[in-house]
């Protein structure tokens, strides 16, 4: 990397000192190589020149002190290879590299002087060895410079000064021509070390992004991890002290000795909590949605049931609000869906379209069909509208738009997640509007073609029976253990099994509730999962080991879906979510008892 793309003097200094230690790697990675070639050319050149050089003890003394010089270079290089990549930084191996290098290349240099031969052949020969031999050093030393300048100057001035000093013609024109060499080989050698510098710079560059990269989704990754185990943890704290506001004021509901005045106050007390817990809900989907860990059950969902169920649950916060609904589903087609995600999209566009309206004002729903294979569900109100420099943020989270909604409950989240939710089920949402006309709010998704399919119950299995009360229903009612820590959540639950007409027995804790299975026969188990001592995990598990098969199932504050799967895992047969309400509750039974 170009020292003007690093930013500050930290990676700066760091990249500087990963390149010398990628060069040196280099200059060491080759020596192996280099040190096998020298000891093969000195050896030939010693057994060539043995016997025509002047002198044989020159000459030998010259072959002795290479093969010394190459035992400890190679010495050197096996320590560099088998030190740790921390002691490979230290600046004292590139030193040597280049005591030893600038050695070498003398040490060429000298074979013209200590293995002179009068025979010009011979002499010849020498040249050609110590030409071929800075040759071959290009290759091996340029990632370096210096090195290489070290080497070869010593080698080639040597060769130089011995062939000046020839009064042979021949050798003169010679020492000409090697002068021209060593320039080229100084120019040539430059550009192999600006090429190799700028390669090994490039290498680290994309190492240090690839660096920065990983650590950065590490960090995202745990950021993640920590903000879902706090958002579990929130969820579950918010909900236990909601269930137990929510499902005493469902009890206090049936209760005929309180005055009307009461019951309006209880209602208010109601309404906030479920909007609290609307509330939790959905910064809970929000999440889930966002770490990936919220599924869809894809399934033909029939839009004249799930639009019905819709209106009804709308119609009085349409009648409070004095908007006029209309639902036109003229198609009666099916839709490929999750029914419950579907009823998710479609109660938030409705109650948008409700909030953000004028008394006297109208929601109309559509249903038209996009081609053959897609169907669309269109909310059409004459509210407020939208300005068209909004739009674009309308999907943000929890982003209100900052327009005439101020005094109007809401979270901003429901659209993000409306959208989010309507594109995992292979659909869209989209939005058109006009400020002071209203607003139009399209789902499309895919069209499921059976014309003849049942209207079928949006969750096959879990429709029975409504809160009955009737002595038939309480003299068929059986003995339930409850298991929970929490007074008030006991208290609660106890309270609304005995309205149902069940019996219950209670424990603390996972152990105490386990000693009691083994002394009575209990028809299902309705466990708290996070207790001290035992939680419920671990008792349904033993319950299990122990061959009880009584259904067990969990009643959790926890909403994480991945739960679910911790609950089934232990050997639990099912899982509700508290606030439980009646209704839920009596379902659930009907479903096991
Ligand atoms: P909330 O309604 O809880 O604020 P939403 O995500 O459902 O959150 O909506 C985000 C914002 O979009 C709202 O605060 C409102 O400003 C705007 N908005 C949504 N639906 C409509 C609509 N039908 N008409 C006008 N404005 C709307």
């Amino acid at each position: 990397m170009r020292k003007d793309k690093v930013s500050g003097p930290g990676p700066d200094r760091a990249m500087e000192s990963r390149i010398q230690l990628e060069e040196i790697r280099m200059l060491y990675g080759s020596m192996m190589f280099s040190m096998l070639a020298t000891f093969v050319v000195s050896l030939i050149m010693y057994l060539v020149l043995l016997g025509h050089s002047n002198s044989t003890e020159s000459l030998s003394l010259w072959f002795a002190v290479m093969v010394l010089s190459i035992l400890l270079r190679s010495w050197d290089t096996y320590r560099f290879i088998h030190t740790t990549p921390d002691e490979q930084g230290r600046k004292s191996w590139g030193r040597r590299f280049l005591i030893g290098s600038t050695f070498a290349g003398f040490w060429w240099g000298m074979l013209s002087w200590l293995g002179y031969s009068v025979e010009n052949e011979y002499q010849t020969l020498i040249v050609v060895c110590i030409v071929g031999v800075a040759g071959g050093a290009l290759a091996t030393l340029s990632y370096r410079w210096r090195t290489i300048v070290f080497f070869l100057m010593p080698a080639l001035l040597l060769l130089e000064l011995r062939l000046v000093l020839e009064s042979n013609d021949f050798f003169q024109v010679v020492a000409y021509l090697l002068a021209v060499f060593i320039l080229f080989t100084l120019s040539t050698s430059r550009r192999a070390y600006k090429n190799s510098n700028q390669n090994i710079r490039l290498r680290i560059e994309a190492d240090f992004r690839e660096d920065a990269l990983t650590a950065a989704k590490n960090e995202a990754e745990q950021a993640n991890e920590a903000k879902s185990i706090f958002l579990s943890n929130m969820s579950h704290e918010l909900r236990t002290p909601l269930n137990a506001i929510i499902g005493y004021t469902l009890l206090l509901q049936h209760d005929d000795s309180l005055k009307s005045k009461q019951q309006d106050n209880l209602m208010e007390i109601n309404v906030a909590g479920e909007l609290l817990l609307e509330l939790v809900n959905q910064v809970l989907d929000l999440a889930s949605i966002e770490e990936g860990s919220l599924k869809v059950c894809m399934e033909p969902v029939s839009l004249d049931r799930i639009l019905h169920q819709c209106v009804s649950l709308v119609q009085p916060m349409a009648d409070k609000n004095r908007i006029h609904l209309n639902c036109n589903n003229s198609v009666n087609a099916h839709v490929m869906a999750d029914p419950t995600r579907l009823k998710q999209i479609i109660l938030n566009l409705l109650s948008n379209a409700i909030k953000y309206n004028s008394a006297n004002g109208s929601v109309t729903i559509h249903c038209s069909l996009v081609g053959d294979e897609r169907v669309r569900i269109q909310v059409e109100d004459s509210g407020i509208g939208i300005p068209q420099d909004k739009l674009s943020s309308l999907f943000e989270p929890f982003n209100r738009l900052d327009i005439n909604t101020k005094k109007i409950e809401g979270t901003g989240i429901g659209l993000t997640i409306s959208k989010k939710l309507a594109e995992m089920m292979n659909g869209s949402l989209d939005v058109q509007s006009e400020i002071g006309k209203g607003s139009s709010f399209r789902v499309e998704l895919q069209a499921h073609h059976v014309s003849s399919l049942p209207d079928t119950p949006l969750h096959p299995g879990t429709g029975h029976k409504t809160p009955n009360m009737d002595p038939d229903c309480l003299a068929r009612a059986r003995k339930i253990l409850i298991v929970e820590d929490n007074p008030t959540n006991l208290r609660l639950i106890s309270s609304q099994l005995n309205t149902l007409g069940y019996d219950a027995d209670i424990a603390s804790n996972g152990r105490e509730a386990l000693a009691m299975t083994r002394s009575n026969n209990y028809s299902l188990v309705l466990t708290d999962c996070n207790m001290p001592i035992m939680d419920g995990y671990e008792l349904t598990a033993e319950l299990r080991k122990n061959n009880n098969r009584v259904p067990v199932i969990a009643l959790t504050a926890d909403a994480f879906p991945e739960r679910e799967q911790e609950c089934l895992s232990a050997g639990m047969n099912g899982r509700m979510i508290k606030p439980v309400s009646l209704q839920q509750l009596d379902n659930m039974l009907g479903q096991w008892l």
